[in-house]
């Protein structure tokens, strides 16, 4: 492509867009934008600040046509529009683009049900303190693990790609990530039971994730091996590349059925919710695992991680026997993907603290501290209030969450909160509705599960819970008997400061 022509980009605004207009400037192209919207509510504005990119807002005047050599309209605006018609320019699509401009650096995966966030932002830390430089999306308030998002963001300017890959359950999306960033090694946390609504079954969900698995070809897969699931999915296609396994030597706590690859309810002998010690009939069991963790001090955080060739002593940062599993995969990523030694990576997983809205403690009111944990599905939830319960004994659970595998989810993620907290106050409209009819069939619940208003059972929002809602529910814990408050949620994440409101 000639470096003198200019693309008139459709929608600057919006996430493909935006990502579209940075990546032909920082490869030397002319660009200049166009929006519907104003500048200030433009979404992304400030992701184009330093990029020298002329853009109209507001309808496109013709100025914007007769200056541009190629058009590139965002895929929602359909190509037999009258405005193509009008200013007859080629039009160049999201696909040119990817086919085009090529992403050209080496390029790591992060997918799994729970971790990804942590895993991807750890690893990146490591990376940055390191003196390298991956490329990030830039876009404002947006997780961008899904759609055209990783797959634009892995052409931006950076020495190497770390993305997060998730998947609203749609098949075909994670491998097309894949793919389409010329993926050469990934990491896997865990797969456990999400969005069964979209598709039905454990193994069709399984099976979407397992497109990572397929499509990375003979790259380099790095793995919870105590993980049924992505053991099983390993196997089952076949994979050509180099497998590494990882896994956390302590006693198991607890038994949980999982559904095998090859369709038998197996038992697992859990050490965190979904990952353990595994054995089924298809020949299928937990394997020697090339990375393990031992000598686990979860009070002073600290714990030796034995690689095949020698034995580390790991100090970290943050809570929880599920960090553990999430560090242990990072630190072999970073040995393996980003070429450093360990001294380089020990002292940078030192200083990491986290996540903000994983175990976050927010603030501490009337002698009670409150934390934030945006878990929210059945196996997230369980497993970090498991956390809590080791640490600190008795807590009140908000609840905030909806769950997307429906009323299924809904209830499980209940008898986990019943399982671990002392008190509960059911924030969301789905776990108000469990509450009740649980308190319906046993009225010895009572003292326990706090209800605040089950006269209002509309859902409200896509987080579970309103910002009302979520002080409510805080309020009413603020209340009750107990020291810790622990709201788990994407609402209670994301609305977390009423906290300091209150
Ligand atoms: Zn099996």
């Amino acid at each position: 492509m000639n470096k003198n022509k200019t693309f008139g980009i459709i929608g600057v605004c919006g996430a493909n867009g935006n990502l579209i207009a940075r990546i032909l400037k920082q490869r030397g192209y002319n660009v200049i934008g166009n929006d519907l919207s104003s500048k200030e509510d433009c979404r992304f504005a400030k992701a184009l600040e330093g990029y020298d990119i002329e853009v109209f807002y507001g309808e496109a005047p013709e100025e914007f046509f007769e200056k541009a050599d190629y058009i590139i309209p965002p895929a929602s605006l359909p190509k037999d529009a009258a405005i193509f018609k009008k200013f007859d320019k080629p039009i160049f699509e999201l696909y040119d683009v990817i086919e085009k401009l090529k992403s050209e650096k080496p390029v790591f995966g992060i997918t799994g049900t729970n971790g990804k966030t942590t895993t991807t932002t750890l690893l990146k830390k490591i990376a940055y303190d390191n003196g390298i430089k991956p490329c990030e999306h830039d876009l404002e308030g947006m997780q961008g693990n899904a759609e055209f998002i990783p797959i634009l963001q892995s052409r931006l300017d950076g020495d190497v790609g770390i993305l997060e890959v998730g998947t609203f359950g749609i098949p075909g999306t994670i491998g097309r990530i894949v793919r389409d960033t010329g993926m050469s090694g990934g990491l896997i946390t865990n797969i456990t039971p999400d969005h069964l609504n979209d598709l039905g079954s454990f193994k069709d969900y399984a099976n979407v994730k397992g497109e990572f698995i397929s499509e990375l070809g003979f790259g380099q897969l790095i793995v919870n091996g105590q993980d049924p699931t992505i053991m099983g999915l390993i196997r089952e296609m076949d994979f050509k590349g180099e497998v590494i396994t990882f896994g956390v030597d302590e006693l198991p706590e607890s038994v949980g059925m999982k559904e095998c690859v090859c369709g038998n309810e197996i038992a697992v002998k859990e050490i965190i919710s979904g990952c353990g010690y595994y054995f089924c009939k298809c020949g299928l069991t937990t394997p020697q695992v090339d990375y393990i963790a031992t000598n686990i001090d979860l009070k002073n955080r600290t714990f030796d991680l034995h690689t095949p060739s020698e034995k580390l002593t790991v100090k970290m940062n943050v809570d929880g026997l599920h960090n553990v599993y999430n560090i242990t995969g990072v630190i072999i990523a970073a040995h393996k993907f980003l070429n450093l030694p360990y001294d380089k990576i020990l002292p940078s997983i030192a200083s990491f603290s986290g996540v903000s809205g994983r175990m976050e403690e927010v603030a501490t009111v009337d002698g009670k501290t409150i934390f934030v944990d945006y878990a929210h599905n059945p196996a997230g939830v369980e497993t970090v209030l498991k956390e809590f319960k080791k640490l600190y004994g008795d807590f009140t659970t908000v609840i905030t969450v909806s769950s997307e595998s429906g009323e299924t989810g809904d209830k499980d993620i209940f008898n986990s909160v019943l399982k671990y907290s002392k008190f509960i106050v059911p924030a969301s409209v789905a776990s108000q509705k469990v509450a009740f009819n649980e308190i319906k069939a046993n009225s010895e619940l009572n003292d326990r599960i706090f209800l605040n208003h089950i006269d209002d059972f509309e859902k409200t929002g896509t987080l579970g819970a309103s910002e009302e809602e979520v002080k409510d529910g805080i309020k009413k814990a603020l209340n009750l008997d107990c020291d810790v408050v622990v709201a788990i949620g994407e609402a209670a994440t994301k609305f977390k400061k009423v906290i300091f409101e209150l």
